[in-house]
């Protein structure tokens, strides 16, 4: 047997973007909604945190912008934007409160 061994090659580390706060939604959830929801209050559906939504980590380098949980890192809410329409899933939260005008 030859001794030629194939150079192992590490896989490239995974990179996590940072987190930004809540305040980061603040732009388009006011353009989707006409309303300044980051003062929203709501309730995470996986560990019953409640928080408003300026508290939330975003993340919004991606193909859509993700919120999760400061408390246990669940998706809080997903926005994805394609051809002028915008979708809201709101999966991981059991409550938001909207202040009407
Ligand atoms: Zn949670």
């Amino acid at each position: 047997m030859t001794g030629s061994a194939t150079p192992t090659q590490d896989p490239p580390p995974v990179v996590v973007p940072e987190p930004v706060d809540g305040n980061a939604l603040a732009g388009i959830l006011e353009q989707l909604s006409g309303h300044d929801l980051t003062v929203s209050g709501c309730e995470c559906a996986e560990c019953g945190l409640s928080l408003v939504l300026a508290q939330v980590r975003v993340y919004d380098r991606g193909p859509g912008i993700v919120a999760r949980c400061p408390g246990c890192d669940a998706v809080l809410l997903v926005i994805t934007q394609r051809r002028g329409l915008s979708c809201v899933d709101l999966m991981g939260m059991s409550r938001i409160e909207v202040w009407q005008r």
